[in-house]
């Protein structure tokens, strides 16, 4: 490596390290900032001048398209302290680090306060199943708005809302929460009350919310091992029952068998939003097998998994029914959500279990805590009722559909990456997907940003049923053209002969 693609490289990689916690992927506080150039033979053939100079020509017409954005982000900056407004800072490409001011919102297609449209692959976090603003969700809002919001009283939606949930995913009972973090809160509470143990277990490079209780990691190995939390303020007492395994391995299962009378819960991401190529269908099996042996509730979050690739979620890809599983995210419909379903005896520590008026029949089972002013929102109530009634009219169709053309679209960009001989492959499950690299290309993110697709920070990504067949045109193109354009500055240099970008 040149002195010159050196520097930039450390230009690139060597800003302060900013703790990113309060993300929906597995925080990592001090992790390590690769960069473009620094990846071992990337810049074998290419000259880093052309490597800078393209580095500052994608600033400039980055930060010339959304000025707006970048002085929103500056001038609260002071005042608003804001996570996701710092996840991925160098120092190399700090200028167009700012989080995109958005105008408007409709179908597929965002446009921000610049004026500048976006094709939407962001889609909420994995939220806006049905797109930005669904007819159906805004109108019943609307509807019960006019009414004024009903906080304190219960609104007939929120029964309805748990027996369709029940109903779509096979489950017993349901209790509703704020927010994914909420509901698994809730859920490893009922759990540690329903077995009388404390023990949890949950696999490498999933993400559980943001509750000190998951947010640990390993240190150390073999017996050495110990779970110690993931950044500073999370005290060691709150990790100290957390057991973080390998997911898919031989060893985890034989940790689990090993600590098995003290585990109260295995909590479990199906399918990992960082890495949606590892299916483990035997390894979810087997655990099936050996947590109902040992009378450990197998808990499925199901945050982004749940309805979106199946109206079972990620339970019908293993052909595994868990004792517990979480929801949130795509179910309120954009209003802020989470909700535990499962088994009726687990689930009756919220509210001690069935009963009924005018015979001497009480609450039968012990209780944990379990409360929250606005658990029941009624306006996220009425979204989720009006999400899985369409759910449930258009299922299985609608996901099928939607998976076919995220599979469609992988097999489009997977070509091109093969034949131009890019180092990524855009892995997807149902309709939520990755590009997973053998490379550093954060800038590519910042290309489709320039050509008017809407990426987020965490780089998870997330089709609805509002893209047209030429949004997602307009998404592969733009992959394309980024990448030849980063070829052609010197980035990637492939077997085939770089075509120059216009
Ligand atoms: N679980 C998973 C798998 C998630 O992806 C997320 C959020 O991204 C959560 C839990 C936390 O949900 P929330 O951000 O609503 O608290």
């Amino acid at each position: 490596m040149t002195e010159l693609s050196q520097r930039i490289a450390e230009q690139m990689g060597t800003g302060p390290h900013v703790p990113q916690q309060h993300s929906p992927e597995p925080p990592r506080v001090h992790g390590p900032r690769v960069t473009v150039a620094r990846t071992s033979g990337m810049v074998r053939d290419a000259s880093p001048r052309s490597q800078q100079e393209h580095l500052d020509d994608l600033v400039r017409r980055y930060t010339a398209r959304t000025p707006t954005s970048k002085r929103i982000a500056q001038r609260y900056r002071r005042v608003l302290a804001d996570s996701r407004a710092v996840v991925g800072f160098r120092s190399g490409t700090k200028e167009m680090l700012y989080p995109l001011a958005g105008r408007r919102a409709s179908g597929a297609r965002l446009e921000d306060v610049d004026g500048n449209e976006y094709v939407d692959i962001t889609m909420g976090f994995g939220v806006l199943l049905f797109g930005h603003e669904p007819d159906f969700v805004t109108e019943a809002v609307r509807e019960h708005l006019s009414r004024g919001i009903q906080l304190g009283p219960r609104t007939i939606e929120t029964g309805e809302a748990a027996e369709l949930l029940a109903e779509l995913t096979g489950l017993e009972r349901v209790a509703f929460a704020n927010s994914g973090t909420e509901a698994n809160s809730a859920a490893i509470r009922l759990a540690r009350a329903a077995t009388g143990r404390d023990k949890i277990v949950t696999f490498l490079g999933a993400y559980h919310g943001h509750a000190d209780n998951v947010l640990g990691r390993t240190s150390g190995s073999g017996p050495h091992q110990v779970t110690v939390p993931v950044s500073r303020g999370v005290p060691q007492a709150a990790v100290s029952d957390l057991l973080v395994l390998d997911y898919g391995s031989d060893t985890a299962l034989e940790t689990i068998a090993r600590h098995a009378d003290d585990i109260a819960a295995v909590v479990v991401e199906p399918v990992q939003s960082r890495h949606p190529s590892l299916q483990p269908v035997e390894f979810v099996r087997k655990l099936r097998e050996l947590t109902r042996r040992h009378g450990i509730v197998l808990l499925f979050d199901e945050m982004l998994t749940g309805f979106r690739p199946a109206p079972r979620g990620a339970q019908e890809l293993y052909g595994v029914t868990p004792d517990l599983a979480t929801y949130g995210k795509l179910l309120g419909g954009g209003f802020p959500i989470g909700a535990i379903a499962g088994r009726a005896d687990i689930m009756d520590g919220v509210d001690g279990g069935f009963w009924s008026y005018g015979d001497d029949s009480y609450p039968p089972a012990d209780t944990t805590f379990f409360g929250g002013t606005y658990i029941q929102h009624p306006v996220s109530m009425v979204a989720a009722r009006a999400v899985l009634t369409h759910l449930k009219e258009h299922s299985p169709h609608l996901q099928e559909r939607l998976n076919a053309r995220t599979a469609e679209l992988a097999t489009t960009l997977n070509g091109f990456f093969e034949a131009e001989e890019y180092p990524l492959r855009m892995s997807h499950f149902g309709s939520q997907f990755r590009f997973e690299h053998r490379a550093d290309m954060e800038l590519l993110y910042h290309h489709l940003m320039v050509r008017g697709v809407h990426v987020w920070e965490w780089r998870n990504f997330f089709l609805s049923t509002a893209h047209s067949d030429g949004d997602l045109e307009f998404v592969a193109d733009a992959v394309r053209d980024s990448l030849r354009e980063l070829r052609s500055a010197g980035f990637f240099p492939g077997g085939r002969p770089v075509t120059p970008a216009p």
